[in-house]
């Protein structure tokens, strides 16, 4: 395979393409196949992107027939009937069915320009500067993001200073029995705690890229209920968890909470294109016109499929696929889990968001390696990077799920047997 173009003139900042080194050609649903021909599983989805499979034919169909008819591409912010339909079924399928009421905000397209708009937005709101984040957190590359970010590789990056954010412990960060909560809770009623009251509080439900650490439903809800009482927004970072990953459309339904602010990304558009949106509590939207801006934030393709995905859950059908996948993949792994105490710690995640706690990133780097040759693209996760993410399409089917688990299952073995 040639890839000499991309070692002579792409920067060595490229990750994906040394893990993986071969040159992809086609996709569709959950395998990729390389130039050679040779299949893989996908249980990466770029990074969470693509959780309704690569070219989904009920989304990419829409999406054909726009890009034939000569319609708009890119708008900015002005009205397209295009933008006109995705608010529709946004609001139709996935916003009433769950009793939800969000002011929309198109933001710049990535996942860290919706976080940046979020935290933005909370601060004006408050007129308070701090933000309270979490360890392990992970929210993106821009600066307002990294400094939120837990990760000290990720926030040295910025090479500027990083204030104005409260770090505090996630759930289970410790160990189970330190209860996190009450204690934000405790230094935001306390005057002698040194912590000022912060604008915001940003969470991920589950933080995929910090090693799938999963909040319980108890600790989300007392979290919320802290954000009311000390008068702080509540903005949940739904950009890996949200779209459906967890087998609900938002991550942080089973805990029946209404955050302030959703950010939504990564799968949003059903296709892998570009697009991110801000959910705000009606009351919160003080922004002026054209306060907060941005050139791509009218990516009407992306429009055109998310509305196709929105649509999707509205199929009674196709939520009982979702539900009955993701319980599945859980007896899988648990089944993993049992026969391989030498490689794997527990069993990490919730719905169709997953990763295996391995007991040394060696191990994760070996199964990687192993998976790869054999067809399944992996990446790990966690600030030791032992854990190893699973990621399926939401839609997978049962046959390439199966067989992706036993390319894993057989990459375990090797590595139990050394
Ligand atoms: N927030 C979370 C929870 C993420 O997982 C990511 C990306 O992995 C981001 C934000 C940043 O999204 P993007 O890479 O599109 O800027």
């Amino acid at each position: 395979m040639n890839t000499d173009i991309f070692t002579d003139y792409e920067s060595n900042v490229r990750r994906y393409g040394l893990s993986f080194p071969t040159v992809f050609t086609k996709a569709l649903g959950a395998t990729v196949w390389d130039e050679a021909g040779k299949p893989f599983i996908d249980f990466l989805v770029g990074s969470g992107a693509l959780n309704y499979g690569h070219n989904n034919p009920s989304i990419m169909a829409p999406a054909i027939e726009y890009l034939a008819g000569e319609n708009i591409l890119l708008s900015l912010d002005m009205y397209t009937a295009a933008k006109r339909d995705f608010i529709e079924a946004f609001v139709d399928f996935i916003l009433k069915p769950r009793g939800l009421s969000y002011k929309i905000q198109f933001p710049g397209p990535t996942g860290t320009n919706a976080n940046e708009a979020a935290l933005a937005l909370a601060r004006k709101y408050t007129g308070r500067s701090s933000v309270m984040a979490f360890t392990n957190a992970y929210h993106g590359m821009s600066l307002g993001s990294l400094a939120v970010s837990g990760s000290a590789s990720t926030r040295e990056l910025g090479g500027v200073a990083r204030h104005d954010v409260i770090r505090v412990p996630y759930d289970g960060y410790a160990n189970q029995a330190f209860d996190s909560a009450s204690y934000i809770d405790c230094v935001l009623g306390d005057p002698g705690s040194g912590i000022e009251k912060p604008a915001a509080i940003i969470l991920e439900t589950i933080q995929a890229e910090g090693g799938m650490n999963t909040a319980s439903a108890a600790w989300l809800i007392e979290i919320q209920r802290i954000c009311r009482k000390h008068d702080v927004v509540l903005i949940v970072d739904d950009i890996q968890a949200g779209s459906g990953r967890t087998g609900d459309f938002f991550s942080f339904e089973f805990a029946k909470i209404e955050p302030d602010i959703v950010c939504l990304s990564k799968s949003l558009s059903g296709s892998g294109s570009p697009f991110s949106i801000v959910l705000i509590r009606p009351d919160m939207d003080i922004w002026k016109p054209g306060e907060h801006s941005g050139t791509f934030r009218g990516n009407n393709l992306a429009f055109v499929t998310a509305g196709a995905m929105c649509k999707m859950w509205s199929e009674r059908q196709f939520t009982a696929d979702v539900q009955r996948t993701a319980a599945k993949l859980q007896r899988h792994l648990d089944h993993l889990v049992a026969k391989f105490p030498k490689c794997i710690e527990q069993k990490r995640g919730r719905g169709l968001m997953t990763g295996l706690k391995c007991r040394s990133q060696a191990i994760v780097g070996r199964v990687h390696d192993v998976a790869f040759e054999n067809g399944l693209l992996l990446e790990s996760s966690g600030p030791n990077r032992d854990v190893i993410k699973i990621l399926p399409p939401i839609t997978i089917t049962d046959d390439e799920l199966d067989h992706g688990i036993a390319i894993l299952s057989q990459a375990l073995q090797e590595q139990d047997n050394d």
